[in-house]
């Protein structure tokens, strides 16, 4: 090597230097130093080819041609097969050669470049021993050929553009990642944004159509808690949840084309990719639309809580020899769609919250009612009242057509039936309701059994609203037995006649209201039964001489009011020392309660009031009954004992009544004193004139009056 050439090879290097330090873009510095390398070779051209993994070639990277030699033709190849021509050649052994004759060795290789004539030099480019391409220069004919010390002239250049290009390619790597971070980032950001979710996913799949220029996209939802890792024929229903470009029937037509394959997928590995190459691998599927474009399906599981119960179906235009953007595609949609599991995950979870949120609201809605109807319970101590209005609160928290209320009345000693209806309801609707709540409460272990015996009649209010057509008939029903202390005492019955059935939350409410008023309840009959006591004769259980004074005071004003009649019978039993004297006082007690039954049994329940006057002696109040009517109630009263006997030991013991009768309308009346004076005069004169009879008192006025 001489000087010059020495000095050559300085300047050279001293030029490479300077390009370095001077241009940024590592394509540019790569193509002056191809360039630098022709000028500094005296070559015609030269060209550098990269190694596309893709499709196994070398391809021109960057070419360059000497401005003296501008002429002459290079007719450079643009990509040449790895092992053909001499630059695949020298790529696939890794060694530099040098041809004298380039046209001859190309034609001897049956390769393209036939125009190439002179001396032809490859070199191979490594990095790490790792091969990236090949370095090639062209000297024309006219000049003197290539030859191996060439090759030492150009050491450390192939190094140099190696390691560039290797750095340009990683450079270019970190960028794309890079960008496909951001826009990661970017687009999965709308998912987060508040409010309406559909709205959200719809601008989301926008937004990925736009990024990477997709035809068609959708996130399904797939129906039914199907097992995805079992095959089956049967074709796989779904929601679409949201949609960008897609009509829901093409949107069938493309799911069905994806379904087998897709379950396929899922059961293969399920649902997940687990390796890298598994995700840069994209499951594609063509599909032909109906203008004969063909389609590349991709159809991405979403693991929504560890399921895949959701599906991102996308469709790209096919291209060819686009494998390589498709597999970016697909990673970047499989990173999506993990964004968009979690977001899907997040609104199922907001969903499942703001439900729990409604809940505690509709609760909270059903306490302040129960609170009213508590409030309203205690405003009265009449247990008709307290039901009437308790139904009519509880039916605005659940609705229902009817509700009624079995209860056993301790009082009465027998079950009543309480009826509210909402709205007018047919006789038959009554008379079915009535049959159903007594058949399903006779199976009921209750205390006492029901039976017909102790069934009293039930009880209907009327309802609040009126509509023009009673309701006929109803659909559902609920119904919850009423337990009181450790016995069941009744039964709460709901009906409706929508075809709306009642669930477990009504239930709920029923339950919770039931033993809202069954407390307000068991205070009432409590108090009732108090109150009757205060009143009560114990002996006899009629009413006791207070009670029939209120009473008879209460009916005395009101028959003057209203101009009514108002009748008394004063009634003793004949003889009634005799009982005492001859059987004794036992026996003396069971006659007052024989005669005390057949009077209860006589009068009219709710109008007439039956008390013991006092001893042997008893009082009729007969509201609005005129001196006649009376006269033949106590005629059938005094009859009806004739007639009965008491029974005492194998004994039949007969016993037979005297009663005067008076009445407002005969008598004129200042008070209720005299109404009762004028009833004790007739009843002295039936006493009189034989006993065992009745008579009316007819003066019109008493004597000392
Ligand atoms: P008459 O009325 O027919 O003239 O004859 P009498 O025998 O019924 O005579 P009176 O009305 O005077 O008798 C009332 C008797 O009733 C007096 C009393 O001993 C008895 N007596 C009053 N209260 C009771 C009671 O609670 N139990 C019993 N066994 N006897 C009573
Ligand atoms: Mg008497
Ligand atoms: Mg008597």
């Amino acid at each position: 090597m001489n000087e010059h050439t020495l000095d050559t090879i300085l300047d050279f290097h001293a030029r490479l230097a300077e390009k370095a330090a001077e241009t940024k873009d590592l394509h540019k510095l790569v193509e002056s130093i191809i360039s630098e390398t022709v000028n500094y070779m005296n070559a015609a051209s030269g060209s550098i080819m990269v190694y596309d993994k893709q499709s196994n070639s070398l391809k021109l990277y960057v070419s360059s041609h000497h401005p003296a030699h501008k002429t002459q033709k290079s007719g450079l190849v643009a990509e040449i097969p790895v092992k053909e021509g001499i630059a695949g050649r020298v790529f696939e052994s890794g060694r530099p050669i040098v041809v004298e004759n380039a046209a001859q060795a190309e034609i001897k290789a049956k390769l393209r470049r036939k125009n190439d004539s002179g001396s032809f030099l490859s070199i191979p480019l490594k990095i790490n021993k790792k091969l990236i391409g090949v370095m090639n220069l062209n000297r024309p004919a006219s000049q003197k050929s290539f030859t191996d010390l060439d090759l030492t002239r150009l050491k450390a250049v192939d190094t140099m553009i190696a390691s560039l290009i290797e750095k340009e390619s990683l450079l270019d790597a970190i960028e794309e990642n890079r960008r496909e971070i951001a826009g990661l980032y970017e687009i999965s950001s709308i998912l987060s944004e508040s409010n309406d979710f559909t709205g959200r996913l719809e601008e989301f799949l926008k937004k990925l159509s736009d990024e990477l220029g997709l035809q068609r996209l959708a996130i399904l939802k797939i129906k039914r808690n199907l097992d995805l890792t079992v095959k089956s024929d049967k074709e796989i229903e779904f929601d679409i949840l949201a949609a960008h470009n897609l009509k829901p029937t093409l949107l069938q037509q493309m799911f069905k084309s994806v379904s087998a394959r897709m379950q396929m997928q899922i059961s293969q590995s399920q649902g997940l990719f687990s390796t890298e190459s598994e995700v840069l691998r994209p499951p594609t599927l063509s599909f032909e639309e109906k203008d004969g474009n063909i389609h590349e399906l991709f159809c991405i599981p979403l693991l929504v809580e560890g399921q895949p119960s959701h599906v991102l179906l996308v469709s790209r235009r096919y291209l060819e020899d686009d494998s390589r953007q498709a597999g970016k595609h697909y990673r970047f949609l499989y990173l999506v769609s993990q964004n968009l599991s979690m977001a899907i995950e997040r609104e199922n979870m907001i969903r499942l919250i703001s439900e729990d949120q409604d809940m505690l609201y509709r609760t909270n809605q059903r306490n302040l009612y129960f609170l009213e109807i508590s409030k309203d319970l205690t405003s009265t101590l009449d247990p008709y009242t307290i039901l009437q209005k308790a139904f009519n609160n509880f039916n605005k928290v659940i609705g229902f057509t009817t509700i009624s209320i079995l209860l056993f009345d301790d009082i009465e000693n027998s079950y009543r039936l309480i009826v509210q209806p909402d709205e007018p309801v047919s006789v038959g609707y009554q008379k079915k309701l009535t049959q159903q709540i007594f058949n399903l409460f006779s199976d009921f272990p209750s205390d006492p059994p029901l039976s017909q015996e102790n069934f009293c009649k039930p009880i209907f209010f009327k309802p609040q609203t009126h509509h023009a057509k009673p309701a006929a008939d109803y659909k559902h029903t609920l119904h919850l037995p009423i337990v009181i202390g450790d016995k069941v005492r009744g039964l709460i019955h709901l009906a409706r006649r929508h075809n709306d059935p009642f669930n477990p939350s009504d239930l709920d409410s029923t339950s919770q209201f039931t033993g809202i008023f069954i407390t307000s309840i068991k205070n009432a009959l409590i108090h009732k039964r108090t109150e009757k006591l205060a009143f009560t004769d114990p002996l006899t259980e009629l009413f006791n001489h207070r009670y029939f004074q209120e009473t008879l005071s209460h009916e005395f004003t009101r028959a003057k009011r209203y101009t009514k009649p108002l009748s008394l019978m004063l009634i003793d039993i004949d003889f009634f020392k005799k009982f005492n004297d001859t059987y004794g006082h036992l026996v003396g007690d069971k006659v007052l309660r024989h005669v005390a039954a057949v009077f209860k049994n006589s009068v009219r329940e709710q109008i007439d009031t039956v008390a013991r006057y006092g001893g042997e002696e008893f009082a009729v109040i007969l509201p609005e009954t005129s001196i006649e009517g009376a006269s033949r109630f106590a005629e059938r009263i005094r009859a009806a004992v004739e007639e009965s006997r008491v029974i005492d030991e194998n004994r039949e013991l007969a016993v037979t009544l005297s009663i005067g009768v008076a009445c407002t309308s005969i008598t004129s009346c200042e008070k209720p004193s005299d109404l009762i004076e004028a009833s004790d005069l007739a009843l002295y004169k039936a006493k009189d004139t034989g006993r065992n009879r009745v008579t009316t008192f007819k003066e019109s006025r008493l004597k000392n009056a």
